[in-house]
């Protein structure tokens, strides 16, 4: 699950690490209202209004702006609010802006003695540790870097039931090259950074920049914080930081039910059970000379129920020229799920107006066939993966 900024920052800070402070506001109107609150608190005056939305390279979009008094944060978050803001993290149309963060300006005016960091906290699943990734080149594109500068980029491997040792912090500061109150306070800022990581269960944090101000304070200006999905259970209260208005909406759907979906660009719907043999499916789409439309795992228990949820979200896309079934009867017996597609075909009748070919294997497949072939309905039928591609390829030609 991806969090927005500023509610990455509300999980960090309740974990000690330093963030650059700020409000939340759906209005130009609240946003005053944060600024003013924010003054109060922090002493800023300027005020840094941030778009919040699941994409980095906001600033390079226009999304991140400097206000220097109450008139500019009211004009900007105005600006801000309502724009479809692209970045090259959107979609090419952009996304539409619903929140801005209304921040504390941290770089002070005209400061020259900050320098901005990269740091990122992900799991290495080559060596199953916990990894830092830092630079010295923050607040900018680190792909770039990467490509550009490899050696400006380090890594710090962490085992797991060990934790972030001492010496590892304190390496990381010396390589970032601080020293004095700025050194120590990076030994506690990475500290803090990975206790974050691993209690609220994330599967990355991307901090870009860090900073390190004038006054020598260390500062998460940005964070981009995805959560383990499959840990969720575990923090109730993370729940609510869904924003489902940034997810697909056929995704969310097919979620609630409980399928594995996900939303592709092709014209062949596709309904499997397992996601191996899904991903396997989508080759055979694309040996077949066309493209998948989705990938979706209808999971163990293929019944007439699920078969119909899963058709009914695979032709709410409007792309989808032919359905392919591919499931494999290991526990589940391929009669039954060959009696539940032809249950749900019969169950939504007109709904289904694109070739269906139904691909059964595994246990009882010839019996599966002969309930399809028999039920009178127009479902093309196939047991081998090579009959099921001819079928494809003659429903579309
Ligand atoms: P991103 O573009 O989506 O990664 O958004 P960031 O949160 O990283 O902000 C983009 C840029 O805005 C940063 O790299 C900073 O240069 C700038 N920025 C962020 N906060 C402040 C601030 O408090 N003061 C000033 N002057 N600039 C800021
Ligand atoms: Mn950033």
């Amino acid at each position: 699950m991806n969090l927005h900024e500023f509610q990455g920052k509300q999980i960090l800070a309740s974990y000690g690490v330093r963030v650059q402070r700020g409000h939340v506001a759906n209005t130009a109107e609240e946003a005053v209202t944060a600024a003013k609150q924010l003054t109060e608190e922090t002493g800023t005056g300027w005020h840094v209004v941030k778009a919040q939305i699941h994409a980095g390279g906001r600033g390079k979009g226009g999304g991140v702006k400097l206000a220097k008094n109450l008139d500019q944060v009211k004009e900007i978050a105005g600006q801000i609010i309502g724009m479809d803001l692209i970045t090259p993290q959107t979609p090419p149309t952009g996304k539409r802006v619903n929140k801005v963060l209304i921040a504390e300006d941290v770089y002070y005016p005209g400061d020259s003695e900050t320098s901005e960091f990269y740091m990122s906290v992900l799991l290495n699943r080559a060596t199953g540790k916990n990894m830092i990734m830092y630079s010295t080149e923050g607040g900018m594109d680190i792909e770039e870097v990467a490509e550009k500068t490899p050696h400006l980029i380090f890594t710090e491997e962490i085992e797991p039931s060990v934790g972030l040792q001492g010496f590892q912090a304190r390496k990381i500061a010396f390589n970032l090259g601080l020293s004095g109150a700025a050194f120590k306070e990076m030994v506690k800022f990475v500290d803090a950074l990975y206790k974050a990581y691993v209690g609220c269960d994330a599967s990355m944090f991307e901090i870009n920049p860090v900073l390190k101000s004038s006054d020598d304070k260390i500062i998460a200006v940005d964070a981009k914080v995805t959560l383990d999905d499959n840990a969720l259970y575990r923090h109730a209260d993370y729940a609510e930081m869904r924003d489902t208005t940034e997810e697909r909406p056929i995704e969310v759907e097919a979620k609630a039910a409980g399928l594995n979906y996900v939303d592709l660009d092709g014209t062949v719907g596709c309904m499997v059970n397992g996601a191996g043999l899904a991903m396997a499916t989508m080759d055979l789409i694309k040996y077949a000379g066309f493209e998948p439309a989705n990938f979706l795992d209808v999971g163990g228990t293929a019944d007439a129920k699920r078969v119909e949820i899963a058709f009914r979200i695979i032709l709410k896309d409007p792309n989808v020229k032919a359905i392919l079934i591919n499931i494999f009867g290991g526990i589940v017996r391929c009669d039954r799920v060959a009696q539940g597609i032809v249950d749900a075909y019969k169950n939504m009748g007109d709904d289904i107006k694109v070739p269906i070919i139904v691909r059964l294997q595994g246990t009882n497949a010839d019996l599966a066939k002969q309930i399809i072939d028999e039920s009178g309905m127009p479902i093309l039928s196939a047991i081998e993966f090579q009959e099921a591609s001819d079928r494809v390829k003659e429903a579309l030609s």
